[in-house]
């Protein structure tokens, strides 16, 4: 028998798969009421049906560099309609964390972070560096008075030091990424998507970024979940407030730097919105906390992955409110020790981002492009329709 009608298991990627929260996926008997109940399920080449077979056999080679694995937005509603409670669900968010871990620079990194083992190299890590650079600064005890921060770690030290560390990031993520959209683009010869009678042509890779960057914004696709609705809101809010507080750091310090002027009064516009950001995000991440615990018993499980990313955003979050407190309240026996967990916290939610579930916002985003690159998102469309 010729060796392409071969099917080739990968008995460790099913290992690997199941460990990563896809446990029910043998229970698959193929029945196709998942690809059914997807709204986001185009006619052609439906998902997740054929991304069942593929875990279940170790299709490793199919289902890396798979669009639709993107495509899915974890709504659920599939894992609710499986007659064998197989959750393709979970499944296919096990193949985005293994496709992560398989396209990270460095690999290593995907492996540690997904391993419970590693937190506390991972936390310590930053934890060190930082009292090294603040050994380096003479300022490990800052000067007694008022709170104030920028004497434990004076600004432009600190931010070379993230600057440096988020160029690093911005390199991995790029290499991840560029071998994610290599793979992407021989699906294309290798699998038309555009030869459906109700689908459009390809378009330019600069349509596919307006077009993703629109659904990113609008959070279109999470509103067509049933199981999940709720997840629209909880998800725009921290969405938004995440973006307004990387917007309120880059204005501040084009404040300090370009117009000397620091540091901002309490009630300065700039600071009002940095606040709603951030309650904004602090509402968003306590509500996904809240919906996720409550369907871990019901209808869906949440990974280590989910929750170390989900636990450290939520430390960032409450460790920089505690801080901006603690220096009104000025409490400095308290507040430089918050301060330090809060950039330690930080370090682990930027610097980490190519390989913790942070990346899946990356990862999406890039898929969405391509989907409309390659005319596979104009299938769901017409789907829809
Ligand atoms: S995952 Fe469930 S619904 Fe989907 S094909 Fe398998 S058994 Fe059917
Ligand atoms: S989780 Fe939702 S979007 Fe993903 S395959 Fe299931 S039904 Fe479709």
């Amino acid at each position: 028998m010729p060796d392409a009608y071969l099917v080739k298991p990968d008995r460790e990627f099913v290992r690997e798969i199941i460990d990563l929260g896809g446990e029910s996926l043998k229970q698959c008997f193929q029945c196709a009421t998942c690809s059914i109940s997807c709204t986001l399920s185009p006619d052609r080449h439906p998902f997740p049906r054929k991304e069942m077979i593929w875990a279940q056999w170790g299709l490793k080679d199919k289902l890396i560099g798979d669009p639709d694995v993107w495509l899915c937005h974890r709504c659920g509603d599939c894992n609710v309609t499986c007659p064998r409670s197989a959750a393709p669900s979970d499944v296919l968010a096990a193949v985005r964390d293994y496709t992560i871990r398989n396209y990270s620079f460095p690999r290593f990194m995907g492996k540690a972070l997904g391993k419970p083992a590693f937190l506390p190299l991972l936390l310590g890590i930053p934890a060190v560096l930082i009292l090294a650079v603040l050994a380096g600064l003479g300022t490990l005890n800052p000067p007694p008075g008022d709170v104030e921060y920028g004497r434990f770690f004076a600004h432009l030290p600190l931010q070379i030091f993230f600057g440096s560390f988020v160029a690093l990031m911005i390199v991995a993520c790029l290499v991840g990424v560029s071998r994610f959209w290599k793979d992407l683009n021989s699906r294309i010869s290798r699998q038309s998507f555009n030869q459906s009678s109700t689908t459009a042509s390809t378009s330019s890779v600069g349509t596919g970024i307006v077009g993703a960057v629109k659904d990113i914004l609008t959070h279109t696709k999470f509103r067509d979940c049933t199981e999940n609705k709720n997840r629209y809101i909880s998800h725009l809010l921290t969405f938004y407030g995440f973006a307004g507080l990387f917007l309120t750091t880059i204005a501040v310090v084009i404040s300090e730097y370009v117009f000397h002027y620091y540091p901002l009064p309490l009630f300065h516009p700039l600071k009002i919105f940095g606040n709603v950001s951030t309650l904004a995000m602090l509402v968003g991440v306590t509500w996904i906390i809240y919906e996720r615990a409550r369907k871990q018993r019901d209808t869906e499980i949440s990974t280590y992955n989910d929750w170390t990313f989900i636990w450290i955003l939520y430390a960032v979050i409450i460790t920089g409110i505690v801080t901006e407190i603690l220096r009104f309240v000025n409490i400095a026996s308290v507040a430089y020790p918050v301060y330090f967990v809060h950039l330690v916290v930080v370090f682990a939610l930027l610097i980490y981002l190519p390989f913790s579930r942070f990346a899946h916002m990356v990862y999406r985003t890039v898929a969405l492009v391509h989907a409309r690159y390659s005319g596979r998102e104009e299938a769901v469309e017409s789907a829809e329709q």
